[in-house]
Parts: structure tokens; sequence; C-alpha cells
């Protein structure tokens, strides 16, 4: 969709045009490739710790950049995940956060922000929720669908539930790297003269975990049992009860899916090297949210904020400003990739997000950032929120009606909810729970929302009253954790 041109962020765009065009009719600025990973959670890559070779080509690009070791995303599925990622905004204020929801067109994402500065802009992906239905091909030159049922696919086949249902088992199946990665190679050779804002979604280390050979031995090749990563959603006899030896064979499948996609990464990295674009652009890779293997009991995602299935890779490579192999420990939120990149990008920062630009991190550890994370699910009976810090995470779980926080220092796996807020690191959660509340609220009152989609929901604002935050009556958090 064509930005508004009533937007009053457009007149910053154009102003930071106008600068980059000073000498020529193209702008100088470096090259974007942003690599949104599907389902891909940060403890499955190596550069992550994880003991398996899963992602050689993203360590390194990581060992030549800075690795975002802590770092969150909005949500726990796709379309909010996504929507944060595009827009440096919290699921709550963004909208998107529910099927039925879209972003608004008054959204004004990185897309948009980079083609208003004169960039050419390209979208590919591979997933059903990523359609221009939920808005996100707002500021694409073009918008590429690379799954296998595109041509199934309209705005009223994503908003009928039926035709959601059947499309989305479709989806699980669907094999896309190839895909995608083909349709970018064809976009590379003919490129203009322009620089590039370029966004690609791999899909496929999203479940069903189908990878092809040899990934789909290369971590447990002994296997002699009969499951496979097939209908991993669906079928109930995959859970966190079946034989250990099969439960380890799922992972293994996942696993691959993330060495199969790696693959991909490699090539798409030889891909600019040919093309001498590798040192001029800034490459980024991250994902929309993680993914539980029966680590609380449950499997995939869309169903909690535990770590995870919301803690996410976030690499970022530009030897221009960047240092080589930096790993900053800080506590980081997918809302700060779109300021971030704007600022490599030499474009003025934006005043009408939550994020906050990360590139200081490459100078100073200790740089000015909120140290805290806003995690949101407000969907299949879900209406949950999360405050990260390095040292706690506090549940509002609304739907429930129950409020605890974890210990990360001594419970990191978060085993044991607590619910005595009147600790010392009780006080700490409550208080930043509050702190990026108010944040949020500061902000929805300088930026009304503009749309029905851009607000609150019902429920979440009002159960702030339970940590003293709004006028109402004060409760007491009661409720017990999960016993997970
Ligand atoms: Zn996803």
């Amino acid at each position: 969709m064509p930005p508004s041109t009533t937007k009053p962020a457009a007149g910053l765009a154009a102003l930071a045009a106008t600068a980059l065009c000073a000498c020529s009719h193209a702008p100088k600025g470096p090259n974007v490739l942003l690599i949104s990973i599907d389902s891909l959670r940060a403890d499955h890559l190596s550069c992550y710790g994880y003991p398996r070779a899963t992602t050689p080509a993203i360590d390194r690009i990581a060992s030549e950049g800075m690795l975002f070791e802590q770092h969150m995303s909005s949500s726990s599925w796709t379309l909010p995940g996504h929507a944060s990622l595009f827009t440096g905004l919290p699921d709550s204020i963004h909208g998107a956060f529910d099927t039925g929801h879209k972003l608004p067109d008054a959204a004004h994402t990185l897309a948009e922000r980079f083609q208003a500065a004169g960039y050419a802009t390209q979208g590919f992906f591979a997933g059903p929720y990523l359609h221009p239905a939920f808005g996100f091909a707002q500021g694409f030159d073009s918008y590429l669908d690379c799954a296998s049922y595109a041509s199934e696919l309209d705005a009223s086949a994503m908003q009928d539930p039926q035709q959601n249902k059947e499309l989305n088992q479709k989806s699980h199946s669907d094999i896309t790297n190839p895909t995608v990665y083909s349709a970018w190679q064809k976009w590379l050779a003919g490129r203009g003269e322009k620089p590039f804002f370029t966004f690609l979604h791999l899909w496929d280390v999203h479940f069903d975990y189908i990878p092809p050979a040899p990934f789909d031995k290369q971590f447990d090749p002994d296997y002699q049992g009969s499951v496979t990563g097939r209908n991993f959603f669906s079928d109930p006899s995959i859970n966190a009860s079946m034989p250990e030896r099969d439960k380890q064979h799922v992972i293994s499948l996942y696993d691959g899916e993330i060495a199969w996609t790696d693959s991909f990464v490699q090539k798409i990295r030889e891909d600019l090297e040919r093309a001498g674009l590798l040192e001029n652009t800034i490459l980024v890779i991250t994902s929309d949210h993680g993914e539980e293997l029966f680590d609380h009991g449950g499997k995939g995602h869309r169903m909690t904020l535990y770590d995870e299935v919301i803690h996410i890779p976030l690499v970022v490579r530009y030897p221009a400003s960047l240092p080589k192999g930096a790993r900053i420990h800080a506590q980081t939120a997918s809302l700060d990739v779109l300021p971030t990149l704007l600022e490599l990008a030499g474009l003025p920062a934006p005043t009408d997000v939550l994020g906050t630009s990360l590139a200081p991190f490459a100078h100073d550890p200790a740089a000015a950032h909120p140290r805290r994370a806003v995690s949101e699910l407000a969907s299949v009976g879900r209406n949950m929120r999360t405050v990260r810090s390095l040292e706690y995470k506090l549940y509002d779980d609304v739907a429930r009606d129950a409020h605890y926080y974890f210990d990360l220092a001594q419970d990191p796996l978060e085993k044991s909810g607590l619910t005595d807020f009147e600790t010392e690191l009780g006080q700490r959660a409550v208080a930043g729970y509050t702190t990026e509340v108010q944040r949020m609220e500061a902000f929805l009152n300088a930026h009304p929302p503009q749309a029905q989609e851009s607000v609150i929901p019902e429920g979440v604002r009002g159960q702030l009253e339970h940590f003293g935050y709004t006028e109402g009556e004060s409760k007491q958090p009661a409720k017990a954790p999960p016993p997970k």
C-alpha cells in the first residue's frame, strides 16, 4: 500500500532523501538486507552457545559484526513479531496483535521510511501471516509471495477462518527456501542504481520439521524409530511425554531445518560478495519468535511468552560502523531494529517509535538504553504481557488473572514463578513493568491511535491497576504461578 500523503513523518523522510541527494539524484546510503528466519530460537544457534554446529554461516557473520545476546521479540508468533520489527512499536500500539487485525495504513514501516529516502525496496516472504492483507506490503516497490500456495491467497482467504485454517496447514508442509532464494537472485541480477532495502523472510524453520537431505540426518543419523517432523503441531502423539529418544529426534529435525536455512544465508552472503556489495550492505539476521520444544510441557509457539518463544537472534554486520565480533549482553528488543537501521544508514532518528537504536553499543557497552523488553500475546485465548530485564521477567497474565515473576539469575529456565512482590527483586520488577507501561501510555498520548486496531486490548489496560499503576482500586497479585 502506498504511504499516505498525510503522514506526519513524511516530512522527516523527505528531509532525509534531500540530504542524501545533495550531490546526485540517487541517495548514497548503504544497502540494507534484513533477513528474518521464522521460528528461530536463539539458543539453537551455535553462535549463541548451542553445542551443535547448526549455523556456520550466521556464526561467521556474527564474528564479523555484532551479536546481541539477549534479544527479545515483541510476541511469540509471526504476525505481531514482524509487525513490531517493521514499525518499532509494541503489539498493543501497532495493533496487529491477532488474526483479524492488521497494520493500519497509518503505520510508518521500515520499508516506507527507506522508500521515502530514495531507496529501492523489495520484500520476499513465504508464510501466510506476512501477507499484504495484514498491511505488510506498505512501502515495498515489490512484495512477493514465495509460498507454493500463493495463487490461492487473497485478503478474503486470509480473513476467512476456515480458509485460513486450511492455508495454515498447507504452509506447515511447504518448503520455500529455494523459491525465496531464486527470487532474491533474480532481483539482485536486475537491480538498479539505487541503494536497496530488501527483506527476506525464510520460512522453513517453522514447523513442520522436514529438512531435505542431508540436513534430515545431520544431527541424528542413527535414529531407527518411526517419528517424523510432519504434523508437529497437530499430531497429539508428539508431546512432552513421548519417549525421550523420539523427542530428541524431533529436536534434531528442527536443528536440521536451521542448518538447511543457514546454508541459504551462506549463498546469499556469497551473492553479495560476488556483486561487490557485501561491505556496503548492512546485513541483519533475526527472527520473529522462537519455538517451544517441550521446555514447559508444550510445543510450537503463540501459546506462552517463556524465553524459548521470545528469545531470538540478532546479528548485524556492517564493517563501516560496527566492530568485529562484538557481543552485547544488554537486554534488547525487536522494536530496536528499526531505529538501529535508520541510524546506521545515516537517516534521521525516528520520533514515532518506542524502540531505541542499538548503534551506540558499537562504541559503548554502557550506552543509554531502556534495558527492558516488553512482549505481549493477545491471541488464541491468551492475554498476557511480560517485561524482561537481565535480572527478572514479570508476567501479567490477564486472561488467568495471574501475576508472577522469575529471578533470571537463579532460575534462567523460568521454572519457579515468584509471587512475593515485597522482595527487592519483586519491587524492581514491578517498577520496571510500571515504567514500561507508562512509556507506552505516554507514547499513545503523543501519538493517538489512527486505526481501531491500534489500541491497547481491553483487559490489559484494566489490569494495570494490579501494580498500582492506574487510579483504580489497588489489588495485590494473588494467583499462584503456573506449576510447570
Ligand atoms: Zn513466525
